[in-house]
């Protein structure tokens, strides 16, 4: 696609777990991400869900290049990261930008905002006067009084500070913003307010978004499309409406389930059960077989491979293309049933029916 604005290639990142602080011994590997591919269009919102662990936080880090991939490619507008010069990473820097998830920690209360939000500016080497223009014009776009700039962060309500945020990572006008769960610690009455100034921001600028989240409610409502993570390999990748309406993978129809409201059918009935397996001692096979109701003998001994459906998206399971067809997707399991409130950091709950 010539309109790609940033391409993962076989990203892979692993972290050494050692016996000691200092010169310890390894002795395993954390698979925090592995091998994972995506491209992110212009004007594109991408969202990476999963449950706390998946990894999708570390793509983030490797995206904002805040780390360095053990393997795999970045490539920024065509160009591989690896290869580029010192020039082209600073321009890269200046190009993709970050909204964190805490609007209350994220801001140095010492600070005054005009300061914090014109930071990237100065570090790149702006003059006062246009960072204060720039800085003005930035808040403004989200709303804020361009007097806001000489107040403190501790004078704005947590909505307020994450506009503070969406200024700062605006000032510099980049190509692609990585929303780390940008609303997720904001009252639920505000939360949809930020999550429409960003699609504003988008329709108005042109800028491509990578979404972090757990929250397929607010995902469904940002995205173009989805890639489903569980413990560090993308499980299901698709269109946003095909995922939330019609999930191909278990482990994404349980997602889908557990954040569908009370009162409403879930367009998968599937439950999930047990707990997230140690990312260093990740099961053989498929890694979510243990808790998979679904899984056969093979699940635990093969690797699924991303493989393409008719209908365009990519799903790693066993169950394609010939056992698909003889799940009941509608009827419940007997004996379990599952909470139908959004799902945090264990996953959804599934518990005996009285
Ligand atoms: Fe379940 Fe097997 Fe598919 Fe994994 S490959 S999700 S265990 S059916």
């Amino acid at each position: 696609m010539n309109n790609t604005v940033v391409e993962i290639r076989n990203l892979v990142k692993h972290f050494p777990v050692k016996t000691g602080v200092i010169m310890g011994r390894t002795i395993g590997n954390v698979k925090a991400v592995d091998d994972i591919s995506f491209g992110v269009s212009q004007g594109e919102t991408f969202a990476l869900v999963g449950e706390s662990g998946c990894g999708k936080t570390t793509v983030a880090n490797l995206i904002l290049k805040l780390l360095d991939p053990t393997s795999g490619d970045i490539l920024f507008q065509g160009k591989s990261l690896d290869r580029a010069s010192g020039s082209e990473i600073r321009q890269y820097r200046k190009s993709v930008q970050a909204v964190l998830q805490d609007p209350y920690g994220a801001l140095n209360p010492r600070m005054r905002v005009g300061h914090i939000v014109g930071e990237p500016l100065e570090v790149h080497g702006y003059g006062r006067s246009e960072r204060t223009r720039l800085v003005r014009d930035a808040l403004r776009s989200v709303g804020l009084p361009e007097t806001s700039d000489s107040q403190f962060p501790h004078e704005f309500s947590g909505g307020q500070r994450q506009r503070i945020g969406v200024a700062r990572a605006l000032t510099l006008d980049p190509s692609l913003i990585v929303l780390d769960e940008p609303v997720s610690n904001l009252d639920v009455s505000i939360r949809s307010q930020v999550l429409n100034l960003l699609k504003d921001v988008q329709d108005q600028r042109g800028i491509s978004f990578i979404l972090i989240s757990h929250d397929l409610a607010s995902v469904e409502h940002m995205s173009h499309r989805i890639g489903v993570m569980y413990l560090g390999k993308l499980v299901e990748l698709g269109g946003a409406e095909q995922i939330c309406d019609d999930p191909a993978h278990p482990y994404s129809a349980s997602l889908v389930a557990a954040s569908t409201p009370p009162g409403r059918t879930p367009p998968w009935q599937i439950p999930i059960v047990g707990e997230v397996p140690s990312a260093m001692e990740t099961p053989s096979g498929c890694a979510f077989h243990p808790r998979c109701i679904y899984a056969m003998p093979v699940c635990s001994q093969v690797a699924p491979s991303l493989t393409k459906l008719p209908d365009g998206r990519q799903v790693s399971c066993h169950l394609y293309p010939d056992h698909i067809g003889s799940i009941d997707k509608s009827a419940s399991l007997p004996g379990l049933e599952f909470t139908t409130s959004t799902i945090g950091d264990g996953g959804p709950e599934v518990r005996p029916v009285e």
